[in-house]
């Protein structure tokens, strides 16, 4: 499902504000002959509002309310002059934000920073690639509480099923989950993805470019994926990462004979160094026009995986792809969040108009598509794909034939 609204968290999000703040607290910290924080330590306290902020970071035995309150006032002032001096946006935000406009995305932000600075900061960096913007007000419960993000909601004219809530802090991920929003944790900012995970991001961006598939397709919809291919005869396991892939894959095989085919996702988990001792491992093709074509487990990737439960791998020679279907006891397809397509009709043209292309410019073949990385149909004598193979269910007489998604992008 197509995603129509996003709701950003500002600092650790979009812009990089960790200098600006931490100066500005240090100019109120000093006044008073309290110790300078670090910018480790602002990283650390930010993410409550500045309130919250402020009394973080005034020593415990000096920090009473009208202390807080004085040293609020000193650091705002700071701020106001000063909050543009070296916050810079993180990169690939603005070129994410310009496409979302393209796209008819509507854009809001959001954020615990009082709302004449996050506004200021946003007009200034981003102008009117974002939409509405709210900051802390008056009588308006800050973040994790649920007011502020459905009234944003409200305003841009969103659905909750088709908004992210994108954010780099458990704050952010509570808020989601309290207004009933899809929450998106982003790995750039002040908090690391552990903590992401654990407050319940749904799924995790580690650049901007990560969360515009995110957009166009939705988020991964992972059981139903899976059903679509259990229902099918085939094996299914998603891994979130590639770390865990490999370990799985390295347990699987250990103690077997395995074969590889070419693969760009193997070659970048680390196949077939990453295999424990005790796996016997053959490139698939052992000798030129000599395939190991039996083994316990033949390992590949594929060009294409359908929701609706297929499979789709072209080739030239044709060893990879009949090594999927005939010989190996079991074959497992590895294959990254990228290859998936929303049906069979996509995948077949991700194959001939994305991985074809890809792969004849890697291997320097001279064929059209190599040119422009679109499909010709072509007669060219260095055709690459001259056999396309659609598993719609394991193969009869194989004993397993399964598929392992990673949720990250991997080959192509
Ligand atoms: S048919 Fe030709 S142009 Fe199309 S993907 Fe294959 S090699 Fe490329």
């Amino acid at each position: 499902m197509k995603i129509t609204t996003a709701i950003f968290d500002l600092d650790g999000t979009l812009l990089n504000t960790l200098g600006d703040l931490c100066d500005s607290v240090n100019c109120a910290m000093l006044r008073h002959g309290f110790p300078a924080v670090t910018e480790e330590q602002t990283r650390q306290r930010v993410g409550n509002g500045v309130r919250r902020l402020i009394e973080r970071c005034i020593p415990e035995n000096k920090c009473t309310e009208a202390m807080v309150d004085i040293c609020l006032d000193e650091f705002r002032t700071a701020y106001n002059e000063r909050m543009m001096n070296r916050t810079q946006p993180y990169d690939g935000i603005l070129p994410l934000l310009r496409a979302l406009k393209k796209a008819g995305v509507a854009v809001g932000v959001l954020s615990n920073k009082y709302d004449v600075a996050a506004k200021g900061l946003i007009r200034h960096y981003f102008g009117d690639l974002v939409q509405i913007t709210h900051g802390e007000r008056p009588d308006i419960p800050c973040k994790p509480d649920p007011t502020s993000t459905l009234a944003l909601l409200r305003e841009l004219g969103g659905d909750p099923a088709t908004t992210l809530y994108i954010g780099d802090s458990a704050v952010d991920m509570q808020t989601a989950k309290n207004a009933g929003l899809t929450a998106v944790g982003v790995t750039w900012g002040f908090r690391s993805a552990d903590e992401l995970r654990q407050a319940g991001a749904a799924a995790l961006a580690d650049s901007p470019a990560d969360l515009l598939p995110m957009f166009e397709r939705g988020l991964l919809h992972v059981d139903s994926i899976c059903k679509a291919f259990t229902a099918r005869g085939f094996g299914f396991t998603y891994f979130a990462t590639a770390a865990e892939a490999v370990s799985y894959l390295s347990d699987v095989c250990a103690g077997k004979s395995v074969s590889l085919g070419g693969s760009m996702t193997l070659k970048a988990l680390g196949f077939p160094e990453a295999f424990r001792y005790g796996t016997a491992v053959h490139w698939h093709w052992v000798r030129k026009g000599e395939y190991f074509q039996k083994p316990d487990i033949y390992l590949s990737s594929a060009n294409a995986l359908s929701e609706t439960g297929e499979i789709v791998n072209i080739d030239g020679t044709g060893n990879r792809v009949s090594a999927t279907l005939f010989g190996p006891k079991r074959c497992i397809f590895v294959c990254g969040v990228n290859k998936l397509c929303p049906d069979l009709q996509s995948a077949v043209d991700r194959a001939r108009n994305i991985a074809a292309p890809r792969n004849a410019q890697r291997l320097g073949v001279r064929t059209p598509c190599a040119v422009d990385g679109k499909c010709h149909d072509c007669k060219s004598p260095n055709r690459i794909c001259r056999a396309m193979v659609v598993h719609m269910g394991p193969p009869l007489g194989m004993e397993k034939c399964e598929i392992v998604l990673i949720g990250e992008p991997l080959g192509y």
